[in-house]
């Protein structure tokens, strides 16, 4: 579709700088996306790139509740910043990545629970994630080597010789569990204030004859193919210039499912542990360290990529003040899964209790800042899309959109 002519998004854009009813509670950085975003409500170029647009199109204002739902469904492919024609040096200076990334992380502190901890979204970075996953190795390394069992005859992989399993089970269970919980409660909070919830299904209506179960289904869909990584034609995102590239789906994959696997490895090593009776160290070929090693595969491949795509990224996509709790997030990724080959590798040797100590304070340092870093994205991004499919099913009262 063509963009519209200048005359109209000029039309639009003295009711986005001033006649807008903007909330006095609008920050500076939500105020400059509702101004974007009233723009390209007129433009309406970028309409099939990404679900942004077409749930812009099902607003005529901009309130704080609109501009953290959009700004979690946008995914910071760049498209429509190379697409667009208003974008700098243009007087408009429409720069919508770079505008909801500012959105995004601002998102994730109002939202999070305790809220006074939201403030650590500006303190994590890499640096952070470093000497956490340093520091607690260390202390690791040390509590072993002051038991004298730093370096010891092979124990034949059994780590719980080194630390009993239900030290390790209350100490990550709970640590765990205070994440989880966390993003969970930030999540419900961002649910609540979001608008189109307010739109949704009547509630004397059941969940399935409402549609809610398809668009679940749908939103489940979007996020596990990661489909609008896609860029709208399939050809992808925009990373360091003009041309489309699937490198940024592609590493996502990997990150996801290498996650998800190292996860499933953990939770069927527990059943074993607790239903059947089953001990650590597994064989090779169990399950456990089948779905461990082909997560960690994953997770070597994913993080570095998504790395080296960070470091080479066009500037004006992100916003540079986030770089750090990124490039903090994957390097604890990947750090993981390193450390976590290493320990594979020696659990037969000598310095199995050494990689021990130092994968965990690893795995440690992940769980300790996932509520407060990066992993917040996967959760708020799902739920932005979940209100969008289940949004389109519902009637346009503008019936002026492009879902
Ligand atoms: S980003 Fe630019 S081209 Fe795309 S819809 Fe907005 S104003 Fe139009
Ligand atoms: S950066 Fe990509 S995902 Fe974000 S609004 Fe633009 S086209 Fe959509």
């Amino acid at each position: 579709m063509p963009p519209r002519s200048d005359r109209a998004v000029m039309d639009a854009q003295p009711a986005c700088s001033g006649g807008l009813k903007l909330a006095t509670t609008l920050t500076a950085s939500e105020q400059d996306v509702a101004r974007m975003m009233q723009i390209c409500n007129a433009c309406r170029y970028c309409e099939g790139f990404c679900a942004v647009f077409p749930a812009m199109t099902r607003r005529l204002e901009f309130e704080k509740a609109d501009v953290h739902y959009l700004a979690n469904l946008c995914h910071n492919c760049g498209a429509c910043l190379h697409a667009c024609q208003y974008a700098p040096p243009h007087e408009f200076a429409v720069n919508v990545p770079q505008a909801m990334a500012k959105v995004r992380v601002q998102t994730y502190q109002d939202y999070a629970w305790p809220r006074a901890m939201g403030g650590l979204y500006r303190r994590a970075g890499l640096s952070v994630a470093l000497a956490l996953a340093g520091g607690l190795s260390l202390f690791l390394v040390l509590a072993v080597a002051m038991s004298g069992r730093l370096i010891h005859q092979p124990l034949a992989g059994n780590f719980y010789a080194i630390f009993p399993h239900n030290f390790l089970a209350v100490v990550f269970g709970v640590v765990f569990l205070f994440a989880v919980l966390a993003l969970a409660i930030g999540v419900v909070r961002f649910w609540r204030e979001v608008s189109p919830a307010r739109l949704a299904v009547p509630e004397d209506r059941p969940l399935i004859n409402a549609g809610r179960l398809p668009a679940a289904a749908e939103a489940v869909s979007d996020v596990a193919t990661l489909r609008y990584l896609g860029g709208g034609h399939g050809e992808g995102c925009n990373e360091e210039d003009d041309r489309f590239t699937l490198v940024r789906r592609r590493y996502h994959q990997f990150t996801l499912y290498g996650f998800l696997l190292c996860f499933a490895a953990t939770s069927v090593a527990t059943l074993y542990h607790y239903l059947f009776n089953w001990h650590a160290p597994y064989p090779w070929t169990s399950l456990p360290v089948i779905l461990g090693s082909l997560g960690g595969i994953g997770l070597l491949i994913g993080p570095a990529g998504l790395l080296l795509l960070n470091f080479r990224r066009d500037p004006q996509h992100g916003d540079s003040a986030q770089h750090g709790m990124d490039r903090g997030f994957i390097a604890l990724l990947f750090l993981i899964s390193a450390t976590g080959f290493a320990l594979l590798l020696l659990r037969d040797t000598r310095f199995m209790a050494l990689w021990l100590a130092i994968h965990l304070g690893t795995v440690m340092a992940l769980f300790l800042t996932m509520p407060y870093g990066k992993f917040a994205h996967g959760v708020f991004r799902s739920a932005a899309l979940l209100k969008y499919t289940i949004e389109k099913r519902l009637p346009n009262r503008l019936a002026s959109g492009g879902d």
